[in-house]
């Protein structure tokens, strides 16, 4: 059939309604969360800040008005977004589904550019993006003013509008100047979008943006599609190995690493190991990282070593894992980094391995930084809370929100809900540990460094007659041996626990253990320590995916699997003819969901979520003949 005829329910006169818009261009039933109370504002002409998790669906919160004011005569949406790497696809997501829009950057030939600012100022264009410093140029402000006379600047939409903060970490002192859109055009809505929750940043963008008089709309930050895990370093990588072998055999995934130089190492072992790992930091190329960030976002089951220089504005919806094999600073990064796990709402897991040298490192990094006494302050109590997260037996998730003012019941989705932790009486432990620093300076030996760091102090507390024990006659301390009956590994969770508790330092070259004075408070036996068993936490096949509750892959039966397969085959083939992702074509749920109900006709897709009224006049036949439903 080529004149295709489209369900008679969607050939309507265009609707302005917000629900129908979602439904016919996007091909979702319903608004999530806060998103329809956003949209209804909005296109009210409200202006509002939207706090809203990452994968919490933003872009719909100004998307759909932007639409619905188009389609009322009102004209050109203006999106502020920062990163020019990101406008392409954005834009080529809309386009898809049939909504016209556009960017205005340096990538643009001087032709493409003046055709997309005809079609800008004829009010044709729904939306464009462009970066904060076009916006703000005299030339363009002039143009806005014109479209402004006419009545055709529908709205102003500030995307990570966290970054006209100084406070946060991606200040761009660009997006100062975007105070003058209030300015000079006061009568056009705004809507401020960002994932950045903390109090002083709020209150900076409602300063920095005027935006006193926008309504503020919170939404809860939990992910619940997301699942914590936070491992004891014991062999890390082997750890990493097992954890995206077993649970995520390709998929998308991020192993966010420190420095450069493990990022490198830990791509190319990954590689040896069979598994196609890019490396990602601020020392390569800008060209090999845009490949290799391009490669991430089209091809599948990539797993991207990075340090935290990768991931800002990357919305690949279906990367499937995040893994941590250090400490991030605090928990504001450790969850914004997580957050780029399963923003396509499916189950995602988030998973770190940390130790006792990430806390001394961490510690130290605080310490030794050129920074203020008070901001340093700051910064170790930021820490300690990432670590009291780290080192809890009870929820994680429960923890994490209420970092973030938000109360909560365990979750019943992370490692400790799954399998509650059993817990020791480490008091005494904590003691003999102590007391054996404690000795160590006392009678050190006297010569030479004296680098009497965690290895040489578990030695002595299991007696162990290491040469170093025999140079420095520790055998004869009275603590050598106290410590026989615990493995090292409990050693080591101690003394992780007393240096994250502050009542133990690192220091040196050979971070050599020395006492504080709150120590004495442990060894007076004022303080218990109830530590967690290290338990190689080895779980059964991803829980999460069985609670799912569209049809995830492993759901589909066999010949569901083959259609899937075959849906994914010609999804790349669209995708790469129109240089897009693939998930820009469509998400994996909405494949699966077609592989698994089979539709016989084009009425039967369309209800399919995620399947929009373009989506389906383009590719509805082709995806039937592929189905071979007809
Ligand atoms: P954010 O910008 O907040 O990180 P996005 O706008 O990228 O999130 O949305 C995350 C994902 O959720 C996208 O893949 C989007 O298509 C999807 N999504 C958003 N809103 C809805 C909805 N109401 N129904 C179904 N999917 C949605
Ligand atoms: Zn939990």
């Amino acid at each position: 059939m080529s004149s295709l005829a489209p369900p008679t329910h969607r050939s309507q006169p265009a609707s302005a309604e917000p629900l129908h818009i979602l439904d016919e261009v996007f091909g979702y039933p319903h608004f999530r969360g806060r998103q329809q109370d956003i949209v209804a504002h909005v296109v009210d002409g409200g202006d509002a800040l939207v706090l809203m998790p990452t994968g919490g669906g933003k872009s719909l919160c100004y998307q759909v008005p932007a639409i619905a004011r188009h389609r009322r005569g009102r004209g050109v949406a203006i999106v502020v977004s920062p990163l020019i790497a990101l406008m392409h696809d954005q834009v080529g997501a809309l386009e898809e589904v049939g909504v016209h829009a556009a960017f205005l950057n340096s990538t643009l030939s001087l032709e493409e550019a003046q055709h997309v600012e005809r079609e800008m100022m004829s009010g044709r264009l729904t939306l464009l993006y462009a970066a904060p410093e076009r916006i703000t140029t005299p030339r363009f402000l002039a143009q806005l003013d014109s479209l402004h006379q006419r009545g055709l600047l529908s709205l102003f939409a500030i995307d990570e509008a966290h970054c006209v903060s100084q406070w946060g970490h991606d200040f761009r002192s660009e997006y100062l100047g975007l105070s003058v859109l209030h300015e000079r055009f006061a009568d056009v809505p705004r809507i401020a979008l960002t994932a950045t929750a903390d109090e002083h940043t709020r209150a900076d963008i409602i300063e920095r943006l005027q935006l006193q008089d926008a309504r503020v709309f919170i939404s809860s930050f939990d992910r619940p599609n997301i699942r914590y895990l936070i491992v004891e370093k014991d062999n890390p990588r082997a750890q990493l190995l097992r954890f995206v072998r077993d649970e995520h055999e390709g998929e998308a995934g991020v192993v966010y690493c420190q420095s450069r130089k493990k990022v490198e190492e830990t791509a190319a072992w990954l590689n040896d190991e069979g598994l196609t790992a890019l490396p990602y930091h601020a020392g390569l190329d800008a060209a090999v990282r845009q490949r290799h960030q391009d490669r991430f976002l089209r091809e599948e089951g990539i797993v991207m070593v990075a340090t935290i220089a990768f991931g800002m504005g990357i919305d690949k919806p279906d990367v499937r894992f995040v893994a941590h094999l250090d400490l991030p600073k605090n928990i504001e990064s450790y969850y914004q980094e997580t957050g780029r796990a399963g923003r396509d709402g499916e189950p995602a897991e988030a998973w770190m391995a940390y130790g006792l040298a990430d806390v001394v490192n961490q510690r130290r990094m605080i310490d030794d930084s050129p920074a203020g006494d008070e901001f340093k302050r700051v910064q170790r109590g930021k820490l300690d809370a990432l670590l009291a997260l780290a080192e809890t037996h009870e929820c994680r998730r429960v923890r994490l929100l209420d970092y973030f003012g938000e109360a909560s019941r365990p979750c019943g989705n992370c490692d400790n809900c799954l399998q509650p932790p059993a817990t020791w009486d480490a008091t005494e432990a904590a003691r003999k540990a102590l007391s054996c620093i404690y000795r160590f300076h006392q009678h050190g030996g006297g010569f030479g460094p004296r680098a009497f760091g965690a290895g040489h102090l578990i030695d002595v507390l299991r007696g162990k007659r290491t040469d170093k024990v025999a140079q420095y006659h520790h055998d004869q301390l009275s603590t050598f041996g106290i410590g026989a009956d615990l493995s090292e590994q409990q050693w080591r969770s101690v003394l992780r626990q007393l240096v994250a508790l502050g009542h133990v330092v690192a220091e040196g070259e050979f971070n050599t253990l020395g006492l504080t004075d709150s120590a004495r408070t442990v060894l007076r036996g004022e303080v218990s320590l109830q530590l967690r068993v290290p338990a190689e936490t080895k779980r059964g096949k991803s829980a999460g995916r069985k609670a799912s509750p569209r049809a995830a892959p492993a759901d589909l039966d066999a010949e569901a699997q083959e259609r899937y397969q075959a849906l994914k085959t010609w999804r790349a083939e669209v995708a790469r003819e129109h240089n897009l992702p693939a998930y820009v074509v469509f998400h994996d749920a909405t494949l699966a969901e077609m592989a698994r109900v089979a539709p016989g006709s084009l009425d039967e897709l369309g209800g399919i979520s995620g399947v929009g009224a373009k989506k389906l006049e383009a590719y509805g036949s082709e995806i039937l003949r592929v189905l071979g439903t007809r």
